[in-house]
């Protein structure tokens, strides 16, 4: 069969491989109108140097139309390109609990709600460097409170800027108005005047373009303290950077692990999707990595392609073995390996 699709899957390090072969596995049996593009693991890319590494991985992301990314230690390339190379800036992640999944809350049920993270910007830029030269370049003095010690010091500027804010402002907007047009938005305003309150005060701007949406704001640490106590009141949560990578996997933590966490990156001309979580260095090799979160993230690629049936075939499945739960791995309090759980996936599809 002749396919238009062209999905790019790079498998990652450590743990994440185990999980993408599993999902690939059961993303086989639905039949896809998809031809699929394979990067060699971060294991075999190894003996390749760095720009040869680069180049093989960024011309197979160029000849594609998506990415399935797992998640990499540094030694697969990629997950920069896929960023800052395609402009990949808002980072997509939802927290949705399921029936089934071990939540260390009592009330789990009404979880669901989408983090949206600005994805290129803040303390991500990488502009770091020696505290002293902020002081002999002007940028601090006496009246700034940087420590006696300085002298010993190093910094990392957090950058924020209107057109990254704005736009990322106006997809969690959009995406708001397809759930239950409510947006809450968080940064620390209250310390951070000149980046983290100037994020809230265009987001706010923005949001007023968009009748009908119901628009909140939190300082951050109010904001871990309800995602914990009220995350039923969320329904899409914009955040800087840096807070949505640390809220994100708390989010994921209330719903029972970071196993089961998809996300997605999107940009203008340009989306990849991989889980939330990193590579499991602790459980490599062992064949008990969840691989839900790719799955998940396999879904939300499905959907962006535009594969709705599938991607809510592959969804019920995932959450018909979370109803059963006779097949699960030891994240979520079974023994089932990474393998079976795809297996259990396969059979309930
Ligand atoms: P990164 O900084 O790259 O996001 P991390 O430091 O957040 O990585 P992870 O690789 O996400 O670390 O792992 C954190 C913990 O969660 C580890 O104990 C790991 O084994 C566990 N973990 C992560 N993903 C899964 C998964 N899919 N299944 C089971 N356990 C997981």
């Amino acid at each position: 069969m002749t396919t238009s699709i062209r999905v790019c899957v790079i498998p990652g390090d450590d743990a994440a491989p185990e999980a993408m072969q599993a999902s690939l596995r059961v993303l086989d049996c639905l039949d896809l109108p998809i031809d699929w593009d394979y990067v060699p693991s971060g294991r075999d890319l190894a003996e390749l140097c760095t720009a040869e590494r680069e180049a093989l991985v960024h011309a197979q992301i160029d000849a594609s139309d998506t990415v399935l990314f797992g998640a990499t230690n540094g030694t697969t390339p990629g997950a920069r390109y896929l960023r800052w190379g395609k402009l990949t800036f808002a980072n997509v992640r939802p927290i949705q609990w399921r029936p089934g999944f071990r939540s260390p809350l009592r009330e789990a049920e009404e979880i669901d709600y989408v983090i949206v993270r600005e994805n290129l910007e803040d303390m991500y830029v990488g502009v770091m460097g020696e505290a002293k030269d902020l002081l002999k370049a002007g940028l601090a003095d006496v009246r700034s409170r940087l420590p006696v010690g300085a002298e010993d010091g190093r910094f990392a500027a957090k950058i924020i800027t209107r057109p990254g804010t704005e736009q990322v402002t106006r997809f969690a907007c959009e995406l708001a108005l397809q759930r239950k047009a409510k947006l809450t938005v968080s940064a620390k305003t209250n310390m951070l005047p000149a980046t983290d309150r100037w994020f809230c005060e265009i987001a706010r701007e923005i949001a007023q373009d968009y009748a009908g949406l119901e628009y909140e704001e939190f300082i951050v640490d109010d904001m871990a303290h309800r995602l914990v106590i009220r995350p039923q009141d969320i329904d899409v949560l914009l955040l800087p950077n840096l807070y949505g990578d640390v809220l994100s996997d708390l989010g994921a933590g209330t719903i029972g692990g970071l196993g089961l966490a998809p996300s997605g990156c999107y940009g203008n001309e340009f989306a990849y999707f991989e889980s939330a979580h990193g590579t499991a260095p602790d459980i490599a090799g062992m064949g008990i990595i969840n691989p839900t979160a790719t799955l998940l993230s396999a879904a939300m690629m499905l959907r962006y392609l535009d594969l709705n049936t599938a991607a809510d075939r592959l969804n019920n499945a995932i959450g018909n073995v979370y109803l059963s739960g006779s097949v699960l791995t030891p994240d979520q309090g079974g023994d089932a390996g990474t393998e079976n759980f795809a297996d259990a996936v396969i059979g309930a599809l």
